[in-house]
Order: C-alpha cells, then structure tokens, then sequence
C-alpha cells in the first residue's frame, strides 16, 4: 500500500516524458501554428480611407483575409482557400497569407503544398526582417495585431513541424508568387514583343514566301533578297546570288 503511491507517482511522470517530448516552446508552437494570430488591427484597417490605389488594394487585400480567417474559423477550407489566395494576389509581400494557405493545406491533408506555402512564407518573413519591403514593412508591422514573430523561432518551429511529416524544409521548393502589381507589366510586354515580332520579322518572312511561290509572269524571285528577276537570268540582279 505504501509502495503504490511513489509507483503512481514515478509512472505519471514516465508518462509525462514519454507523450510531451521535450521541446523549446511547446506552448508557444500552439500559438505559433494558430489563425487568430493573423487577424489583423481592425482599428487600424476601418480608417484606412478608400481611395487612392494603393489603399484600395490594402483594403481588398484586408477584406480577403478577414473573409478567409472566418471561413477558415468554421472549417470551410475550399473557401478559406479563396480568400487567402486572393489577398496573396492583391498583397504578396504579406507573409501571413503563405502561413494561412499551409495551415488549409494541412487541415486537408495536403502536407506537400503546405510545406511549400511554409517555406514561401519563411521567405517572405527572412525577407521583411532583412528591411528588403520598404514600402510594406511599416504597413505589415502596424497592421498586425499580434505583431511579427522572428524569423529564427519560425523557422525552427516549421522544421520540426516539417520533420514530424517526414519532410526536410531544406529541400522543400517554395510556392511562386506573383509579382504583384508588376504582373499586369510582364503580360504587357510579352504581348509588346510578341506583336514586335510578328510585325517586323513574322509578317514580312511570311510575305518573302507568299512571294517565291507565286513569282509574277516570266520572272523568279530571288530566295535572299526578293527580288524579281527576269526567267532568262542565272543570278539575281541586286544581291548577284544564283537561281536557285
Ligand atoms: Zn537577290
């Protein structure tokens, strides 16, 4: 009788060892891997004013999000989904949509793609603290509520979370994001080249060829210059290269 109590006790704390390894933060990694974190300063988005095209975009990138965090709070995923990609569209240099997204990723079971997301938003993160987003550090920083987490402890975090999936975040390739605001640009000017090209080399290489092939009455055109030339002749008058 007087032996089982110590037992208990030893076995209890066994237990304990066994089932909560021993890790850096275990309550911070609950906080760490929460949406409530990204819910953003709603004091601060409702006076952002509505004109002008930067906080225009700041307030259907907030919308999105917001949308997306309650969608995610009822277990909607293919709707939260929605919304967070739309706000990674409108605002990519915020690294909480990339979480978000890993966070839906994993709840569908997709670990893959959530890893990927995990590493953009790593990134990103690596990115705002090295001072690289001028314009949307100071923004991200007073827009979030919870404020920024450091880029050593998320790291360790999403690698072991990462491990715990098999996964090593060193070979995990991140999710592309869109340039931005500059991705109407890019489309811009492929098409600019596209139509260059065909106006000044497409166009008139087809015209050249319309051309050998159907030579005017009595005369062969000249495959290197175009030229016209008379049947009788050998060569071509202008560039003096033979019929061929
Ligand atoms: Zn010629």
């Amino acid at each position: 009788m007087s032996l089982r109590r110590p037992v208990f006790i030893f076995l209890f704390f066994a237990f304990l060892t066994v089932s909560f390894p021993r890790e850096a933060f275990p309550d911070g990694e609950r906080d760490f891997f929460s949406f409530e974190r990204f819910f953003l300063n709603q004091g601060l988005v409702d006076r952002i004013p509505a004109d002008g095209r930067t906080q225009t975009d700041i307030n259907i990138f907030a919308a999105n999000l917001t949308d997306g965090l309650y969608a995610f709070s009822s277990g909607r995923w293919e709707e939260a989904k929605a919304f967070f990609l739309k706000a990674r569209g409108v605002w990519p240099e915020y690294f909480g949509t990339d979480f978000l997204l890993a966070l839906v990723y994993e709840k569908e079971g997709d670990h893959g793609t959530a890893a990927r997301y995990y590493k953009s938003y790593l990134n990103k993160l690596k990115d705002f603290h090295s001072g690289r987003y001028r314009i949307s550090g100071p923004i991200i920083r007073s827009l979030s509520a919870s404020g920024v987490e450091a880029y050593p402890a998320a790291r360790q975090l999403i690698e072991q979370r990462l491990a715990g999936y098999g996964m090593d975040l060193d070979r995990v390739r991140p999710v592309i994001t869109p340039p931005g605001f500059l991705m109407p640009l890019t489309v811009v000017l492929i098409l600019g080249a596209g139509y260059a090209f065909a106006h000044f080399r497409l166009l008139p290489y087809l015209r050249m060829q319309h051309r050998i092939k159907n030579p005017p009455e009595g005369f062969w055109v000249c495959r290197n210059c175009g030229r016209a030339n008379p049947d009788l002749d050998k060569e071509c008058e202008r560039c003096r290269r033979p019929r061929h």
